[in-house]
């Protein structure tokens, strides 16, 4: 079955049987479509609701486009604790590459730096290396 989408590349014959499906379907005479779950797609939703924008169209019936994406990972929460300013291992000995210029952490640039900015930072006299934030 030709994707909702490709409706503009039909042939007029195409476009007709099509056309009688569809009415066939909100009539009850001819069974729904089924999406990618196998679940019925609702003849009655308008073809603006149930079409897929390009960016999103898998050329298979579906509402899928409609539904809140599966979130990776949950929301932090305002509430939720974390240690706060909390630091991971020794600091380093020397100055590493990559490293805050000011206080020679890994973890933030000399732009975030949190430290009091120093008149000669830690890349250059490699003294007083802070250890990395905890993340
Ligand atoms: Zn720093």
């Amino acid at each position: 079955m030709a994707s909702a989408s490709a409706i503009g590349k039909l042939s007029r014959e195409e476009f007709r049987r099509q056309k009688d499906l569809e009415a066939a379907r909100k009539a009850g005479t001819a069974p729904a479509a089924l999406d990618e779950e196998g679940k019925p797609i609702n003849p009655h939703i308008p073809q603006y609701i149930s079409q897929a924008p390009w960016y999103l169209d898998t050329g298979a019936p579906s509402l899928s486009h409609q539904r809140r994406p599966a979130a990776a990972k949950p929301p932090s929460e305002i509430d939720s604790w974390y240690d706060r300013g909390a630091r991971a291992g020794p600091a380093a000995k020397k100055y590493r590459k990559g490293a805050c210029e000011n206080c020679g952490a890994m973890t933030h640039k000399k732009q975030d730096c949190l430290e009091r900015p120093r008149k000669k930072g830690a890349k250059f006299t490699n003294k007083d290396i802070q250890a990395d934030e905890d993340l």
